[in-house]
């Protein structure tokens, strides 16, 4: 099932000029950076209290982010929600006729397998399950 809220993502244009503004707003800075290359974006990760926020920058013209907000301008990109079972519930809304932008789940930033949603299905939201990669020792 589609538990809590893990974080919500911002298209930014300037990743300095927007990690400076959250962590004002925050009062906290980004605790961590990282680059998701399959993706062309720069992540960087706030946490304020139990909530957590995903600045994202384009590394490319061919980055959806760099599209996003060619189209839409800077602002919430998406909503993702943690589930403990990906390929269970990516199936689920399949079935529930969800149009899912990824066949199989794959590596996000931040130790997460993750699927995209189709936001012409859910009223204009792209939302993204997250499943934490348990690391096996
Ligand atoms: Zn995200």
């Amino acid at each position: 099932m589609l538990e809590k809220i893990e974080h919500i993502g911002i298209a930014v244009k300037d990743l300095e000029n927007a990690e400076w503004i959250y962590a004002k707003l925050l009062n906290t800075s980004s605790y961590k950076r990282e680059e998701v290359a399959s993706e062309y974006v720069i992540t960087s990760f706030f946490q304020s209290g139990p909530n957590k926020i995903e600045l994202l920058v384009a590394t490319d013209e061919k980055s959806a982010i760099h599209k996003f907000i060619e189209k839409k301008g800077e602002g919430i990109h998406h909503i993702a929600f943690a589930v403990d079972d990906i390929v269970s519930e990516m199936q689920r809304l399949k079935e529930e006729g969800f149009t899912l932008l990824n066949e199989q789940p794959k590596k996000g930033a931040d130790n997460k397998l993750v699927c995209f949603v189709h936001p012409k299905g859910t009223n204009g939201v792209l939302i993204e399950l997250c499943q934490e990669i348990k690391v096996e020792e």
